[in-house]
Protein backbone atom coordinates (compact mmCIF):
# COMPACT_ATOMS: atom_id res chain seq x y z
CA UNK A 1 0.00 0.00 0.00
CA UNK A 2 2.76 2.17 0.33
CA UNK A 3 2.72 3.87 -2.60
CA UNK A 4 -0.98 4.06 -3.06
CA UNK A 5 -0.52 6.34 0.68
CA UNK A 6 2.08 8.26 -1.05
CA UNK A 7 0.10 9.36 -3.72
CA UNK A 8 -3.23 9.85 -1.91
CA UNK A 9 -1.68 11.60 0.53
CA UNK A 10 0.26 13.83 -1.71
CA UNK A 11 -2.96 14.47 -3.81
CA UNK A 12 -4.76 15.47 -0.71
CA UNK A 13 -1.91 18.08 0.23
CA UNK A 14 -2.18 19.48 -3.01
CA UNK A 15 -5.37 20.92 -2.99
CA UNK A 16 -4.22 23.94 -1.98
CA UNK A 17 -1.26 23.79 -4.10
CA UNK A 18 -0.35 25.80 -7.23
CA UNK A 19 -0.25 24.38 -10.59
CA UNK A 20 3.16 24.25 -10.65
CA UNK A 21 3.67 22.58 -7.40
CA UNK A 22 1.38 19.93 -8.37
CA UNK A 23 3.23 18.67 -11.47
CA UNK A 24 6.44 18.74 -9.58
CA UNK A 25 4.97 16.55 -6.87
CA UNK A 26 2.96 14.43 -8.50
CA UNK A 27 6.16 13.27 -10.85
CA UNK A 28 8.40 12.55 -8.07
CA UNK A 29 5.27 10.67 -5.88
CA UNK A 30 4.05 8.69 -9.00
CA UNK A 31 4.10 4.58 -8.38
CA UNK A 32 5.01 1.89 -10.78
CA UNK A 33 1.37 1.75 -11.70
CA UNK A 34 2.14 -2.33 -11.69
CA UNK A 35 3.18 -2.54 -8.10
CA UNK A 36 0.07 -0.21 -7.32
CA UNK A 37 -2.31 -2.92 -9.31
CA UNK A 38 -1.01 -5.64 -7.07
CA UNK A 39 -1.53 -4.25 -3.79
CA UNK A 40 -4.85 -2.58 -4.39
CA UNK A 41 -6.82 -4.54 -7.24
CA UNK A 42 -5.64 -8.19 -5.18
CA UNK A 43 -8.04 -6.80 -2.94
CA UNK A 44 -11.35 -7.23 -5.10
CA UNK A 45 -13.43 -8.62 -4.81
CA UNK A 46 -13.58 -8.17 -1.01
CA UNK A 47 -15.02 -11.39 0.29
CA UNK A 48 -17.75 -9.77 2.82
CA UNK A 49 -19.66 -9.10 -0.69
CA UNK A 50 -19.66 -12.97 -1.55
CA UNK A 51 -22.76 -12.68 1.73
CA UNK A 52 -24.15 -9.87 0.58
CA UNK A 53 -27.41 -10.22 -2.26
CA UNK A 54 -25.91 -8.47 -5.48
CA UNK A 55 -28.72 -6.47 -7.17
CA UNK A 56 -28.71 -6.42 -11.28
CA UNK A 57 -27.18 -3.99 -13.47
CA UNK A 58 -25.50 -3.07 -16.17
CA UNK A 59 -22.62 -1.35 -15.36
CA UNK A 60 -18.13 -1.34 -15.60
CA UNK A 61 -18.37 1.14 -12.77
CA UNK A 62 -20.77 0.35 -9.90
CA UNK A 63 -21.64 -2.85 -8.25
CA UNK A 64 -25.15 -2.67 -6.12
CA UNK A 65 -26.07 -4.42 -2.92
CA UNK A 66 -28.83 -4.88 -0.76
CA UNK A 67 -27.95 -4.63 2.00
CA UNK A 68 -31.31 -4.28 4.10
CA UNK A 69 -34.44 -3.76 3.19
CA UNK A 70 -34.97 -0.23 1.32
CA UNK A 71 -31.01 0.33 1.47
CA UNK A 72 -28.95 -0.61 -1.57
CA UNK A 73 -24.73 0.27 -1.30
CA UNK A 74 -23.78 1.55 -4.34
CA UNK A 75 -20.32 0.43 -4.80
CA UNK A 76 -17.12 1.83 -6.89
CA UNK A 77 -15.10 -1.28 -6.65
CA UNK A 78 -12.24 -0.40 -8.96
CA UNK A 79 -10.90 2.77 -8.14
CA UNK A 80 -8.62 2.90 -4.91
CA UNK A 81 -11.24 4.82 -3.08
CA UNK A 82 -13.77 1.78 -2.89
CA UNK A 83 -16.22 4.35 -2.45
CA UNK A 84 -19.65 3.47 -1.08
CA UNK A 85 -22.62 5.54 -1.12
CA UNK A 86 -26.13 4.37 -0.27
CA UNK A 87 -29.96 4.90 -1.31
CA UNK A 88 -32.49 4.45 1.76
CA UNK A 89 -35.95 4.33 0.71
CA UNK A 90 -38.72 5.47 2.86
CA UNK A 91 -42.31 4.88 1.58
CA UNK A 92 -42.77 7.87 -0.39
CA UNK A 93 -38.72 9.15 -0.48
CA UNK A 94 -35.65 8.29 -0.74
CA UNK A 95 -32.33 9.68 0.75
CA UNK A 96 -29.15 9.06 -1.49
CA UNK A 97 -26.35 9.45 1.44
CA UNK A 98 -23.26 10.66 -0.69
CA UNK A 99 -22.91 10.54 -4.33
CA UNK A 100 -18.83 8.71 -4.70
CA UNK A 101 -16.38 9.93 -6.91
CA UNK A 102 -18.44 11.76 -10.01
CA UNK A 103 -16.82 9.59 -12.59
CA UNK A 104 -19.42 7.94 -13.57
CA UNK A 105 -23.16 8.69 -14.06
CA UNK A 106 -24.57 7.89 -9.91
CA UNK A 107 -27.97 9.69 -10.78
CA UNK A 108 -28.66 7.06 -13.62
CA UNK A 109 -28.26 4.37 -11.01
CA UNK A 110 -30.26 5.98 -8.54
CA UNK A 111 -33.19 6.22 -10.72
CA UNK A 112 -32.93 2.93 -12.17
CA UNK A 113 -33.24 1.98 -8.08
CA UNK A 114 -36.49 4.39 -7.81
CA UNK A 115 -39.09 6.71 -8.88
CA UNK A 116 -39.60 8.70 -5.31
CA UNK A 117 -38.26 12.24 -4.75
CA UNK A 118 -34.74 12.12 -3.85
CA UNK A 119 -32.76 13.97 -1.04
CA UNK A 120 -29.06 14.42 -1.11
CA UNK A 121 -27.27 14.00 1.99
CA UNK A 122 -23.92 13.78 2.77
CA UNK A 123 -21.28 11.91 5.31
CA UNK A 124 -18.99 14.99 5.08
CA UNK A 125 -17.87 16.70 1.97
CA UNK A 126 -14.44 15.46 0.94
CA UNK A 127 -13.97 15.05 -2.78
CA UNK A 128 -14.93 11.21 -3.31
CA UNK A 129 -18.25 11.67 -1.71
CA UNK A 130 -19.95 14.28 -2.95
CA UNK A 131 -18.41 13.62 -6.86
CA UNK A 132 -22.26 13.66 -7.80
CA UNK A 133 -23.86 16.31 -5.99
CA UNK A 134 -24.14 18.47 -9.01
CA UNK A 135 -26.54 16.77 -10.86
CA UNK A 136 -28.97 16.63 -7.90
CA UNK A 137 -31.10 19.83 -7.07
CA UNK A 138 -32.65 18.85 -3.88
CA UNK A 139 -29.00 18.63 -1.72
CA UNK A 140 -28.95 19.18 2.43
CA UNK A 141 -25.85 19.61 4.11
CA UNK A 142 -24.37 20.45 7.49
CA UNK A 143 -24.78 24.26 8.55
CA UNK A 144 -20.87 24.67 8.61
CA UNK A 145 -18.10 27.10 6.92
CA UNK A 146 -16.56 23.77 5.62
CA UNK A 147 -19.27 22.89 3.78
CA UNK A 148 -20.09 25.93 2.52
CA UNK A 149 -16.44 26.09 1.16
CA UNK A 150 -16.56 22.32 -0.63
CA UNK A 151 -19.81 23.77 -2.94
CA UNK A 152 -17.14 24.78 -4.87
CA UNK A 153 -15.81 21.97 -5.84
CA UNK A 154 -12.22 20.96 -7.31
CA UNK A 155 -10.29 21.89 -10.31
CA UNK A 156 -9.05 19.12 -12.59
CA UNK A 157 -5.22 19.73 -10.72
CA UNK A 158 -6.50 18.79 -7.96
CA UNK A 159 -8.05 15.42 -8.45
CA UNK A 160 -7.09 14.05 -11.99
CA UNK A 161 -4.90 11.47 -10.05
CA UNK A 162 -7.87 9.42 -8.82
CA UNK A 163 -8.53 8.83 -12.28
CA UNK A 164 -4.88 8.01 -13.10
CA UNK A 165 -3.83 4.63 -14.34
CA UNK A 166 -2.87 3.93 -10.74
CA UNK A 167 -5.93 4.62 -9.28
CA UNK A 168 -7.92 2.04 -11.36
CA UNK A 169 -8.68 -1.59 -11.77
CA UNK A 170 -10.73 -0.80 -14.77
CA UNK A 171 -10.62 1.07 -17.74
CA UNK A 172 -12.47 4.68 -16.81
CA UNK A 173 -16.35 5.50 -17.95
CA UNK A 174 -16.59 6.59 -21.68
CA UNK A 175 -15.62 10.13 -21.80
CA UNK A 176 -13.74 10.63 -18.12
CA UNK A 177 -10.13 11.23 -18.75
CA UNK A 178 -7.16 12.67 -16.06
CA UNK A 179 -7.32 15.16 -18.28
CA UNK A 180 -11.27 16.50 -17.68
CA UNK A 181 -12.09 14.79 -14.31
CA UNK A 182 -13.33 17.20 -12.16
CA UNK A 183 -14.95 17.82 -9.06
CA UNK A 184 -18.41 19.63 -10.20
CA UNK A 185 -19.21 22.35 -7.98
CA UNK A 186 -22.82 22.12 -6.03
CA UNK A 187 -25.42 23.71 -4.52
CA UNK A 188 -26.07 23.25 -0.99
CA UNK A 189 -30.24 23.86 -0.56
CA UNK A 190 -31.20 23.05 2.89
CA UNK A 191 -28.44 23.57 5.65
CA UNK A 192 -29.17 21.38 8.81
CA UNK A 193 -28.02 21.00 12.17
CA UNK A 194 -27.03 17.85 14.40
CA UNK A 195 -30.41 16.01 15.22
CA UNK A 196 -32.01 17.03 12.24
CA UNK A 197 -34.72 14.13 11.16
CA UNK A 198 -35.39 13.08 7.63
CA UNK A 199 -38.76 11.49 7.53
CA UNK A 200 -38.97 9.12 4.47
CA UNK A 201 -42.52 7.93 4.70
CA UNK A 202 -42.00 4.58 8.05
CA UNK A 203 -38.33 5.20 7.84
CA UNK A 204 -36.88 8.45 9.53
CA UNK A 205 -33.31 8.92 9.58
CA UNK A 206 -31.65 10.70 12.05
CA UNK A 207 -28.51 13.02 11.92
CA UNK A 208 -25.65 12.98 14.22
CA UNK A 209 -22.98 15.50 14.22
CA UNK A 210 -19.49 13.38 14.28
CA UNK A 211 -16.85 16.11 13.80
CA UNK A 212 -12.87 14.76 13.82
CA UNK A 213 -12.21 13.14 10.56
CA UNK A 214 -13.74 17.07 8.66
CA UNK A 215 -15.97 19.65 10.25
CA UNK A 216 -19.22 18.25 8.74
CA UNK A 217 -18.75 14.75 9.15
CA UNK A 218 -21.94 13.12 10.59
CA UNK A 219 -22.99 9.21 11.06
CA UNK A 220 -26.84 8.88 10.30
CA UNK A 221 -28.68 6.52 11.89
CA UNK A 222 -32.10 4.95 11.45
CA UNK A 223 -33.35 3.54 14.86
CA UNK A 224 -36.37 1.19 13.65
CA UNK A 225 -33.77 -0.48 11.96
CA UNK A 226 -30.49 -0.69 14.15
CA UNK A 227 -28.52 0.87 11.12
CA UNK A 228 -25.60 3.58 11.90
CA UNK A 229 -23.87 5.18 8.64
CA UNK A 230 -20.97 5.68 9.86
CA UNK A 231 -19.32 7.87 6.75
CA UNK A 232 -15.14 8.03 7.34
CA UNK A 233 -15.09 8.10 11.03
CA UNK A 234 -14.94 4.45 10.80
CA UNK A 235 -14.18 1.68 8.03
CA UNK A 236 -12.80 -1.24 7.39
CA UNK A 237 -9.25 -0.10 6.25
CA UNK A 238 -6.43 2.18 7.04
CA UNK A 239 -8.47 5.27 8.46
CA UNK A 240 -7.94 8.39 7.28
CA UNK A 241 -6.96 11.40 9.89
CA UNK A 242 -4.28 13.35 7.89
CA UNK A 243 -5.89 15.90 6.03
CA UNK A 244 -5.30 19.18 7.20
CA UNK A 245 -9.30 19.71 8.45
CA UNK A 246 -9.40 16.62 10.83
CA UNK A 247 -9.27 17.46 14.35
CA UNK A 248 -7.64 14.46 16.50
CA UNK A 249 -9.68 15.48 19.41
CA UNK A 250 -13.05 15.98 18.11
CA UNK A 251 -12.28 13.22 16.38
CA UNK A 252 -11.51 11.07 19.50
CA UNK A 253 -15.31 12.50 21.33
CA UNK A 254 -16.91 11.47 18.21
CA UNK A 255 -16.00 7.91 18.57
CA UNK A 256 -17.86 7.92 22.33
CA UNK A 257 -20.66 9.69 20.68
CA UNK A 258 -20.61 6.55 18.45
CA UNK A 259 -19.54 4.12 21.08
CA UNK A 260 -22.69 5.30 23.00
CA UNK A 261 -24.72 4.01 20.43
CA UNK A 262 -23.71 0.62 20.04
CA UNK A 263 -26.73 -1.02 22.11
CA UNK A 264 -29.27 0.59 19.89
CA UNK A 265 -27.74 -0.69 16.30
CA UNK A 266 -27.10 -4.22 14.66
CA UNK A 267 -25.08 -3.07 11.84
CA UNK A 268 -22.69 -0.44 10.49
CA UNK A 269 -22.77 0.77 6.83
CA UNK A 270 -19.42 2.50 6.34
CA UNK A 271 -18.13 4.74 3.85
CA UNK A 272 -15.38 2.65 1.92
CA UNK A 273 -14.45 -0.73 1.42
CA UNK A 274 -17.15 -2.94 3.20
CA UNK A 275 -21.04 -1.82 3.37
CA UNK A 276 -21.79 -4.28 6.72
CA UNK A 277 -19.39 -4.26 10.18
CA UNK A 278 -20.59 -5.35 13.14
CA UNK A 279 -21.10 -2.20 15.71
CA UNK A 280 -18.51 -4.00 18.40
CA UNK A 281 -15.36 -2.95 16.12
CA UNK A 282 -15.85 1.05 17.69
CA UNK A 283 -14.75 -0.22 20.94
CA UNK A 284 -11.85 -1.63 19.32
CA UNK A 285 -11.59 1.62 17.23
CA UNK A 286 -11.01 3.57 20.49
CA UNK A 287 -9.28 0.87 21.98
CA UNK A 288 -6.85 1.27 19.26
CA UNK A 289 -6.86 4.92 18.90
CA UNK A 290 -5.77 5.46 22.33
CA UNK A 291 -3.14 2.86 21.82
CA UNK A 292 -1.84 5.31 19.36
CA UNK A 293 -2.09 8.11 21.34
CA UNK A 294 -0.76 6.51 24.15
CA UNK A 295 2.54 5.56 21.84
CA UNK A 296 1.69 1.70 22.04
CA UNK A 297 0.81 1.73 18.32
CA UNK A 298 3.22 -0.07 15.72
CA UNK A 299 4.83 3.61 13.71
CA UNK A 300 5.18 3.45 9.84
CA UNK A 301 6.59 5.99 8.15
CA UNK A 302 4.27 6.08 4.55
CA UNK A 303 6.61 8.96 3.39
CA UNK A 304 5.16 12.10 2.48
CA UNK A 305 4.77 13.57 6.38
CA UNK A 306 2.35 10.50 6.75
CA UNK A 307 2.41 7.91 9.84
CA UNK A 308 0.63 4.47 9.75
CA UNK A 309 -0.49 3.48 13.03
CA UNK A 310 -1.31 -0.24 13.14
CA UNK A 311 -2.56 -2.10 16.35
CA UNK A 312 -1.01 -5.21 17.74
CA UNK A 313 -3.46 -8.23 16.67
CA UNK A 314 -5.85 -6.15 15.12
CA UNK A 315 -6.08 -6.44 11.24
CA UNK A 316 -9.52 -4.87 10.88
CA UNK A 317 -8.64 -1.07 10.50
CA UNK A 318 -5.56 0.69 11.55
CA UNK A 319 -4.77 5.03 11.41
CA UNK A 320 -3.39 7.20 8.81
CA UNK A 321 -2.10 10.44 10.74
CA UNK A 322 0.31 13.50 10.15
CA UNK A 323 3.66 12.45 11.09
CA UNK A 324 3.88 14.86 13.67
CA UNK A 325 3.71 14.51 17.63
CA UNK A 326 0.56 13.30 19.03
CA UNK A 327 -1.84 15.82 20.55
CA UNK A 328 -2.07 13.97 24.25
ZN1 LIG B 1 -13.71 9.10 2.17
Amino acid sequence: MKNLFKVLFASLLLMSCSAETYSASLEATTPDPAASMADFCKKYPRPVYKNLKRISYASNWFELYQVADGVTAIYEPHQWQEVISYLIEGKSEALLFDTGNGIADIKKVVEHLTDKPIKILNSHTHYDHVGGNYAFDNVYGMDTAFTRDRQQGHANKDIAIEVSQEALCKPLPQGVSVQNHEGKPFKVKHFIKHGHIFDLGERQLEVIQVPGHTPDAIALIDRDAGLMWTGDTYYAGAIWLYAPETNLNQYSKSLQTLINEIPNFKALLPAHNTPWEQPEVLNRVQAGFKTVLNGKAVKKSQGEGMMEYTIPNEDNFSFLMRDEALPY
